[in-house]
């Protein structure tokens, strides 16, 4: 049985624990490692032995910036464990990977997150669908259960705000206020914004100028509003950062003709990430699409893993997305 809890209901889960493993999504973004990383030293600095991962584990080169992530072992080196586990920025429970091992040894797992698409999971879910970065809602545990807040623990949250609200453009004044608290406790954003936002090699120049050249609009999909599609083939994928191949969906977004946009990146041979956004206002949810296809998000940004053929996959997204 899962029980709902509120900020202060899931700090007095964390308050019962002296070993906790703190898990987030596999592929993570800034906000699965942000908010996981500042849960994890926040804890740390009480003396709790934490054990922050997610499957199978390799920190991706872009978001090594963020404070915390140096800390991340594999998910093999995790010992199953009684006590508690909590996932972070999990939308369902396939999206935390190979963890069964430790969900049945634990006595409590704690689930934080922000996707509406979260059918609910574990034995505590503070879900919170308004909540701009599951980094917002782990400084409110944090608040609630008075942990101090250290610079690098304000830098870790900030990552997950500010990558999660596109730069501050949605999650409203309370983004805002947020950012404020984080700031004023030392968050480190500058140098932090340029490594998540913009950098990237010179070599990906190249690589970006030939695959937006085989961008497809369809001007007539999703009754009218108009769709851009993006594929990126597994050699391409394989040989360039994978923080560069999920930038590439930002480029899509930005075209006018098209309210909603489709990013189809092979991970793996024949095994498809898809990136669905839609323009915000514009009234598509695309985290039902990828709900019927076993994924979900939230309703401008969604995703899901489709495998098969390319023609079988893009023709299944095409039906969603008439
Ligand atoms: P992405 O396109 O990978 O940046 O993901 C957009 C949003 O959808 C993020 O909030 C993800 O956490 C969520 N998402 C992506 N893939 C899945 C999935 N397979 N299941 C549930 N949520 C997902
Ligand atoms: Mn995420
Ligand atoms: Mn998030």
């Amino acid at each position: 049985m899962t029980t709902p809890v509120d900020a202060g209901g899931a700090a007095e889960v964390l308050s019962r624990h002296r070993e906790v493993t703190v898990l987030c999504h596999v592929r993570p973004d800034a906000d699965a490692l942000g908010s996981s990383a500042g849960l994890a030293r926040a804890l740390r600095a009480e003396g709790v032995v934490v054990h922050h991962s997610f499957d199978p584990g390799v920190v991706p080169g872009a978001l090594r910036v963020i404070p915390g992530t140096e800390h991340v072992v594999p998910l093999s080196a995790v010992p199953a464990h009684d006590g508690l586990v909590v996932t972070l920025d999990c939308a369902s429970p396939d999206r935390v990977g190979d963890w069964g091992r430790l969900a049945r040894s634990a006595t409590e797992v704690l689930v934080v997150d922000h996707h509406r698409s979260n059918p609910g999971f574990g034995t505590h879910l503070l879900l919170d669908p308004e909540a701009a970065s599951t980094a917002t809602l782990v400084l409110d545990v944090l608040d609630a259960g008075r942990y101090p807040v250290d610079p690098d623990l304000a830098t870790s949250l900030y990552a997950g705000l500010v990558t999660d609200t596109g730069s501050f453009r949605w999650g409203g004044v309370g983004s805002h206020e947020t950012a404020r608290r984080l700031l004023a406790a030392g968050a480190e954003s500058t140098a932090l914004g340029f490594e998540l936002l913009d950098a990237h090699s010179f070599s990906w120049l190249r690589v970006l100028g030939e695959l937006l050249g085989t961008a497809r609009l369809e001007a007539d999909a999703v009754g009218g509003r108009g769709a851009v599609w993006l594929t990126v083939p597994n050699e391409v994928v394989a040989a360039v950062d994978d923080a560069d191949v999920e930038s590439l969906v930002s480029h899509l977004q930005g075209v006018r003709e098209a309210g909603v946009s489709v990013l189809v990146k092979e991970f793996l041979p024949g095994e498809w990430a898809v990136s669905l956004r839609s323009r915000s206002g514009d009234g598509v949810d695309v985290s039902a699409v990828a709900s019927a296809l076993g994924g979900g998000g939230h309703p401008a940004a969604a995703g899901c893993t489709m495998r098969g053929d390319l023609g079988v996959v893009v023709a299944r997204l095409r039906e969603l997305l008439r």
